[in-house]
């Protein structure tokens, strides 16, 4: 569920909230969210934390040069806790807490802290401790981050040039464009009035122009938001800033058409016929092939 805008936001809340503070520990309560085992977890505790970083929909933390990577996958989300210091341990097996990280206390006594939580069965939450965060393959196989300099209409040009995906898909996937995922991809097509199903390869350089466009302003319209908010209010303002994801019946704020849903890889998307395709409702295609 976090996207670039998201994790773009936690990435500055713990920058002003953590960095300068000790490492106490790590708990992993969540033993298959760790990913790695040397350098093992516990070589964190007793570094200073120096930054933190985005990589696409990944957290850096910058530990004296040692790397507490996460990535919070769909339904993980991270709390930020003022203080940990009445916090009882916490065993495996039970709740949505998958990793604690405590910090060393401050001048007022308090031990603030952060924990990642996964909510749900399907446990994709993922933490990485690396000297080198391009170690982490989720992050060497990255495409370019859309709210990098680099990333101009021409750069977006020779991405789209010559693939035959649906632009659906090709916003999606992280090792084409890094950060944007089922949520901001629908919105960038609804910005720029663009079939889901559309074939990249076929985008004239007036479409790619605008596809770009709406990338761009899309994030940084979703970043600003989000600026300043603490981790706990991010998703409902995410929620709110949305104009068709997850919006399926609702009226499409810009045209009036009701918002339509369909499958989509892995899940579905939402669209607004008469914005994006034509006024035409897009074929389920996952169910024409099982009728055939
Ligand atoms: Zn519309």
């Amino acid at each position: 569920m976090p996207e670039l805008p998201e994790v773009e936001s936690l990435t500055h809340f713990l920058r002003e909230r953590a960095v300068g503070r000790t490492v106490l520990g790590v708990d992993v309560v969540a033993i298959q969210a760790l990913k790695t085992f040397d350098p093992p977890v516990t070589a964190l505790g007793g570094l200073t934390i120096t930054g933190v970083a985005r990589h696409g929909k990944f957290l850096d933390l910058d530990c004296d040069g040692l790397h507490l990577v996460i990535h919070l996958a769909r339904a993980g989300w991270l709390r930020w806790r003022d203080d940990l210091s009445g916090a009882k341990p916490v065993r495996p097996g039970k709740g949505p807490l998958a990793v604690r990280v405590r910090l060393a206390p401050d001048e007022e006594g308090l031990a603030p802290g952060f924990e990642l939580t996964e909510a749900g069965t399907q446990k994709r939450l993922a933490v990485y401790v690396t000297k080198n965060p391009d170690d982490v393959p989720g992050i060497a196989a990255l495409g370019p981050d859309p709210l990098d300099e680099s990333f101009t209409v021409d750069a977006l040009k020779r991405i789209v040039g010559g693939n035959r995906i649906q632009i659906k898909g090709l916003l999606r996937d992280q090792k084409i464009i890094a950060g944007i995922g089922n949520a901001y991809s629908d919105e960038v097509l609804h910005a720029a009035r663009m079939s889901p199903f559309k074939i990249a390869a076929t985008l004239t350089d007036a479409q790619i122009a605008d596809l770009h466009e709406a990338i761009i302003t899309t994030l940084a319209e979703a970043v600003e938001r989000a600026h300043g908010l603490a981790a706990k209010d991010l998703k409902a303002e995410k929620k709110s800033g949305l104009r068709v994801h997850n919006r399926t019946g609702q009226p499409c704020d810009v045209c009036g058409d009701t918002i339509r849903e369909v499958s989509f890889a892995d899940s579905s998307l939402q669209y607004c016929p008469t914005c994006q395709t034509g006024g035409k409702p897009l074929a389920d295609r996952r169910l024409s092939r099982l009728l055939k």
